[in-house]
């Protein structure tokens, strides 16, 4: 979502006639997108604050404005600890950004201003967030979010969920696949609870999987993949929609956060192991080749060991193709900042240890046995590391590296993975799709 939304205000410059400077160091504008979702995130996020305000000290001819949901969660402390901020704008608010644009044009920008200076504003989507030149794009399709997991700060700093108008995302398709764009990922904090109504119409998830289908293929899009879709709201219809059109790839990123219902509902998640165990078995029934990713939170006040080997038996059955895993921090505003049986440091650190190892296991043994498979790939761009080779990608969303040239970049093409490097697959040949 960050990078979606980065993309956004990259275009509102560029539509100014604004330029990518050569180095953040000698540019006219500095903007910081941040993302409060991790506390790392934040952290990362104030250091470059920190980096680009003790610089503006020094030379006060740029611009510096912070964006983004850290933005809108910290904007007073960060305007007393950071004076050399010109600007703060929060999630709702990227809609003064051109404003900002003009007044950094006119140097008139007064000494720290926030977003509330422009008065109240409604989150609005922008009207584009794919970048000139790339072949994949993301396209948001609702923000915000309902469900307030214990444990998440995102319905704090988001607000609750704003669903795109359906036109406003069919003409964003349109417009990707003019330019070049071949693979879209629909964006959401919980994609399969779209529901976009004005008066008599309402178009829900699966209504809108089916529209943008109809819309991908019209405009040359030839991949269409969602993140994230929480298991609590993902229907039979949802399923059959996929299953029914090639065009969805098939992997699926479904969080599961535990393997333990006690946990779960502390998370106040909204369903239990074996209600995801029966989700996935259906996915799995209707599309047998489909592979899964997660996410996994360990160390969550209370967990036991039993809990965490719940777990581990579920990422047993399930096998995940890979998983974002990650160990319990409080988060201050949230429902389990306060939680009583906090779990110690070590011990989380030597639960995730465990998960990760489980994981390592399981992406290892399912990337091997992928191996002599013919794929259909995307080519991505030229390998850092040789130029005589091309990054792709399948739909499973596992990257190969096989010989080939920039003017393949953009196209699909067939290759047999040879063999595997890492968790990256190596092919002989590209053949390249006619028609694609
Ligand atoms: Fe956060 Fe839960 Fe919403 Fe995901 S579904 S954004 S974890 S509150």
């Amino acid at each position: 979502m960050n990078s979606a939304e980065s993309a956004a205000l990259v275009l509102a410059a560029r539509d100014r006639g604004w330029l990518p400077a050569a180095d953040a160091e000698g540019a006219d504008l500095v903007l910081i997108n941040t993302c409060s979702v991790r506390i790392t995130a934040e952290t990362r996020a104030l250091g470059r604050i920190a980096h680009y305000a003790g610089i503006k000290k020094k030379r006060r001819n740029f611009t510096l404005v912070i964006a983004g949901c850290m933005a809108q969660r910290m904007g007073k402390e960060l305007k007393e600890k950071y004076p050399e901020v010109d600007y703060i704008i929060g999630t709702a608010d990227r809609s003064v950004f051109p404003q900002i644009l003009q007044e950094a044009e006119e140097q008139t920008a007064a000494s720290l201003r926030d977003s509330s200076e422009y008065g109240e504003n409604a989150f609005s989507f922008s009207n584009s967030h794919f970048e000139e030149g790339q072949f994949r794009s993301f396209l948001p399709i609702m923000h915000g979010c309902n469900n307030f997991c214990s444990y998440c700060i995102v319905p704090y700093v988001r607000g609750r969920e704003i669903s795109r108008a359906p036109d406003a995302i069919a003409q964003e398709i349109r417009l990707a696949g003019e330019s070049g764009i071949r693979e879209i990922t629909l964006l959401g904090q919980n994609v399969n609870s779209y529901n976009w109504k004005v008066e008599e119409n309402s178009v829900d998830f699966p209504a809108l999987l089916e529209t943008v289908a109809v819309q991908a293929k019209k405009n040359g899009v030839k991949r269409i993949r969602f993140l994230s879709a929480n298991p609590r709201n993902f229907s039979p219809q949802t399923i059959k929609v996929i299953a029914n059109n090639e065009i969805f790839c098939r992997h699926l990123h479904l969080p599961v956060q535990h393997g333990s219902d006690k946990i779960l509902a502390s998370m106040n998640r909204g369903y239990t192991a074996a209600g995801y165990l029966e989700l996935v078995r259906e996915i799995r029934a209707a599309m047998p080749d489909i592979t899964l990713s997660t996410d996994i939170l360990v160390g969550f006040p209370s967990e036991t060991e039993e809990d965490l080997e719940q777990t581990l038996d579920l990422m047993e059955e399930i096998k995940f193709l890979y998983a974002y895993m990650y160990h319990f921090n409080p988060r201050e505003g949230t429902a389990a900042w306060n939680l009583p049986e906090q779990i110690a440091g070590d011990v989380k650190r030597a639960r995730l240890s465990r998960v990760i190892e489980l994981q390592k296991k399981h992406t290892k043994e399912l990337l091997k046995n992928r191996i002599g498979s013919r794929e259909r790939v995307l080519a991505e761009g030229i390998s850092r590391k040789n130029a005589d080779e091309l990054i792709t990608r399948t739909e499973k969303d596992e990257m190969v590296v096989v010989p080939g040239t920039a003017d393949m970049i953009g196209s699909f093409g067939e290759l047999v993975l040879d063999s595997l490097r890492g968790n990256t697959f190596r092919a002989k040949e590209f053949f390249p799709c006619h028609g694609d």
